[in-house]
């Protein structure tokens, strides 16, 4: 009887932690089964030790559940210590740490993600004005792009697309119609950058600057009146070309480590004596500072005559100049690699600035950082990831398309194996990619800054793109290898770094930030444990902060019992919120979702403070966020582009890698724990039948190649929104060969199967006339078969050019 009693009892507390039942509701629950067991002497006679063990128990829950009681005993005691070991943070790294709102990721650290709020998130639709705009203008300056004049022969972007861009508002995206922008949404504005990014980098890039982080942004959150009513109209029609100057040749991934100063002082203004700053200031890697005529500059003021009042140092703060100022020190360009966009350097010494040219006046010095930091936690998720994933799009596109036209041993090379794998790397990555963009955008639409997935989406689809392309320069051989007209892959190839370093370069996004970040602010109990300790009011602060830590108690216990038992039952032990061949991927991504937030907790439990150093636990912990993410954002996608049969194979691959990579990111943080033991222990909590995920199979992964490899409504939904070639360019040959190649399927095999030979671009004229002669094909095919292998050779075709045009003229050795 007692054993059967403390196995109830045991189920009973298991069932409350999973549950999350409150600790009052706990003891009330506890006291009934006590009494209904007793009453009816279903635990008599049990050993004296048991039941003084029991009352223990449940003395040591009632007395928890008295708040007084267990602050005097334990919160308060625990409130001195955590005052101690709270990790130090200086301003800006508090300021960036708060900068953004919580959404998705926080429903992740609850290790009990709700579903229903994930699918009632609308599905983002462009409005028939965004619509027009990306199939009027934005198709119509894609026509007018070509990649290899821009990139060889202008090395800038041609005048005229500089003209084209200005009287279609291009730079006016973010600014609202009553200023002259367009006003687009997060979604629309992605999908100009995205569209504009996979017919020339040089051109994505250009339009991308003005509208994100930079001079309109910050006006339009935190400008004066005067400021806005005089630049915005000016920035939406390109009267002004801004660009925004934060790093420093000493201070890049620490920007607010920067050097450069403004000393308050009095000046000479317009003839009159005014109050203002001496900035000086050297900066580099400026995007569209060449050609720029305003420069948004940040630097750290500093009041030493105390014209301001009694503080020194004032902070971080941003400034407008136009670059006509004199003083002003910029025009000379970088070369970046792989494109061509205008980027360089800009200087200045002691030169006086009004206070009126602070963004947002006299009251915001100071306040850059956070103004900088709050920009960046909606704009990181827009432009590169838009960049990343039009990479993805347009080499599924390409490759899937050369590969079924490029054969070797008589095979279309798409056929073998070898290239498969890395063709369904391509399209399963795409898939994922632009299921977290969507997501993320909805946010954004919803009036959500999420800092924390800002990062991931920057982070995950800038170096996924780096794998796609990686992968489809494999497939394509020397033909990805040789620079010229005929080459599309070439500067998407060379400029992938840009995308990696720019807006927090990846290893730090990766390992300092995303689970650094996520940790304090979507963790549900964290911050609000911290803001309690740090709380100057010492009697409010005790009080929040035991309401604080008895709820992180409970949750931390929740999430062991939760991660356990969805171990134990295969995740069948919770619910999906929809039916059918996607549920399971539900249940198991709650089942990760508990896991991580018991390992995460725990790791921050023992390192505390000191978990920041442990970049490489913090990196695997950001790579199962990053796939919680990613995870959930194809689910969400499928359930929106209403669950097509035929995407299956895709959603299948997408979530078993993702799946497999949270469970080895999880188990390489408990392989490296910082008390092994603990580890040990946790380990068998969250995987207690071992590693049960595993890489997508071959099968999955063919399935997800062959839809590459025809023309199919899943490819269509994969490559949707980049720009589609049907002229006379190096992707248009592509695009027409691969529709006559797939035309002329049947025809080629039945040549083959009757005069056993394959079609190839070398003797399909005698072979086709021969096939036609006996009467294997018709005339009609045969016109299909020709045309289909003259376009071939067009594909296959690279570039070589006379040794002068290499060399130039420079003088042999
Ligand atoms: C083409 C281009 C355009 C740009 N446009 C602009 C612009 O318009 N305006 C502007 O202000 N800036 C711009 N930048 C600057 C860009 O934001 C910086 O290059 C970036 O912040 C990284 O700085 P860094 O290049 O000095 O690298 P570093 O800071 O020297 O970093 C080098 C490496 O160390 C890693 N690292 C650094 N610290 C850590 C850490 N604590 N933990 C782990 N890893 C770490 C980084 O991830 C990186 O991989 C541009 C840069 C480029 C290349």
């Amino acid at each position: 009887m007692t054993i059967l009693f403390l196995f109830a009892l045991v189920l009973t507390l298991m069932l409350i932690s999973y549950n999350r039942v409150p600790l009052v509701l706990t003891v009330v629950i506890l006291f009934v089964i006590t009494a209904l067991l007793t009453n009816f002497r279903l635990i008599y006679p049990s050993p004296t030790w048991f039941r003084w063990s029991f009352g223990i128990v449940m003395v040591t829950l009632a007395g928890i559940s008295i708040k007084p009681l267990r602050r005097l005993l334990i919160s308060d005691r625990l409130f001195s210590l955590f005052r101690r070991v709270l990790p130090r943070m200086s301003e800006t790294e508090k300021e960036a740490l708060e900068a953004g709102t919580v959404w998705w990721d926080g429903e992740i650290f609850s290790g009990r993600p709700r579903w229903k709020k994930l699918l009632k998130t609308p599905k983002p639709v462009l409005s028939e004005r965004e619509q027009e705009f990306l199939d009027g203008p934005v198709d119509e300056l894609c026509r007018m792009l070509n990649d290899w004049e821009i990139c060889h022969h202008h090395r800038r972007l041609p005048d005229p697309v500089w003209a084209y861009l200005k009287k279609h508002r291009f730079f006016s995206m973010i600014i609202p119609a009553r200023y002259g922008g367009l006003e687009f949404s997060a979604l629309a504005h992605s999908a100009v950058v995205m569209k504009l990014a996979s017919r020339n980098i040089t051109a994505a890039v250009t339009v991308m600057v003005p509208n994100s982080l930079g001079p309109a942004e910050l006006l339009l959150h935190y400008g004066t009146e005067e400021q806005k009513n005089h630049y915005l109209p000016r920035l939406a029609s390109g009267a002004e070309i801004p660009c925004f100057a934060l790093t420093s040749p000493s201070a890049g991934s620490d920007a607010a480590g920067m050097p450069d100063k403004g000393i308050v002082c009095m000046g000479e203004f317009q003839g009159e004596e005014v109050l203002g700053m001496r900035v000086s200031w050297n900066k580099r890697y400026i995007t569209l500072a060449p050609l720029a005529t305003v420069l948004g500059l940040a630097f750290r003021a500093c009041d030493p005559d105390g014209l301001l009042g009694d503080k020194e140092e004032l902070g971080i703060t941003c400034a407008l100049l136009p670059v006509d100022t004199p003083g002003v020190e910029i025009g000379t360009r970088h070369m970046p690699v792989g494109a061509v966009f205008m980027n360089g350097p800009t200087r200045g010494e002691d030169v006086f600035i009004p206070m009126d040219w602070v963004i947002g006046g006299q009251a915001r010095i100071g306040q850059g950082w956070r103004m900088l930091m709050q920009s960046l936690a909606a704009g990181r998720a827009i432009s590169l990831p838009a960049l990343g994933t039009a990479g993805g799009k347009m080499a599924t596109l390409m490759t899937g398309a050369y590969a079924r036209i490029r054969k070797q041993f008589d095979t279309p090379i798409g056929y073998f194996e070898g290239v498969e794998e890395p063709l369904t790397r391509i399209g399963g990555r795409t898939y994922r990619m632009d299921a977290a963009r969507k997501l993320t955008l909805a946010a954004l639409d919803q009036g959500e800054k999420p800092g924390v997935l800002s990062a991931i989406v920057k982070y995950q689809l800038t170096e996924g793109n780096r794998q796609i392309i990686n992968d489809a320069m494999d497939i394509h051989g020397g033909k990805g290898i040789i620079k010229g007209p005929n080459n599309y892959l070439s500067h998407a190839y060379e400029a992938l770094p840009i995308s990696i370093t720019v807006e927090g370069a990846n290893i730090l996004t990766r390992s300092l930030i995303i689970f650094g970040q996520g940790a304090i602010r979507a963790h549900p109990w964290l911050l609000k444990e911290m803001n309690a300790a740090t709380d100057q009011s010492s009697r409010n602060g005790r009080k929040d902060f035991d309401k604080a830590v008895f709820s992180h108690i409970g949750y931390t216990i929740s999430n062991g019992v939760r991660a356990l038992m969805l171990g134990l039952s295969g995740s069948w032990a919770t619910r999906s919120p929809v039916r059918g061949p996607s549920a399971r991927y539900y249940r198991h991504l709650t089942r990760m979702s508990a896991a991580f937030a018991l390992i995460a907790d725990s790791v921050l439990l023992t390192l505390g403070g000191k978990f920041k150093y442990r970049e490489k636990l913090s990196g695997r912990l950001a790579d199962a966020l990053i796939h919680l993410y990613m995870g959930s954002a194809m689910l969400k996608r499928f359930e929106d582009d209403e669950r097509p049969h035929e995407d299956l194979p895709l959603l299948q691959w997408g979530m078993d890698d993702s799946l497999y990579t949270i469970q080895q990111s999880l188990m390489g943080v408990l392989q490296n724990f910082p008390v092994p033991l603990l580890g040990g222990i946790i380990r068998l909590i969250c995987f207690p039948l071992g590693q049960t995920y595993k890489k997508p199979t071959d099968r999955v992964g063919r399935k997800v190649a062959r839809l590459l490899l025809s023309e199919n409504a899943s490819r269509n939904r994969l490559t949707d929104g980049v720009y589609i070639s049907d002229s006379n360019d190096a992707e248009g040959r592509v695009n027409t060969a691969f529709h006559l190649v797939l035309d002329s399927a049947n025809a080629e095999r039945a040549i083959r199967t009757a005069l056993k030979e394959a079609v190839s671009v070398d003797n399909y004229v005698g072979l086709v006339k021969r096939a036609v002669e006996s009467g294997v094909i018709t005339e009609e095919q045969a016109t299909r078969v020709r045309l289909a292998q003259e376009a071939s050779a067009l594909v296959i075709a690279v570039d070589d050019f006379p040794r002068s045009e290499i060399e130039g003229d420079s003088p042999a050795d």
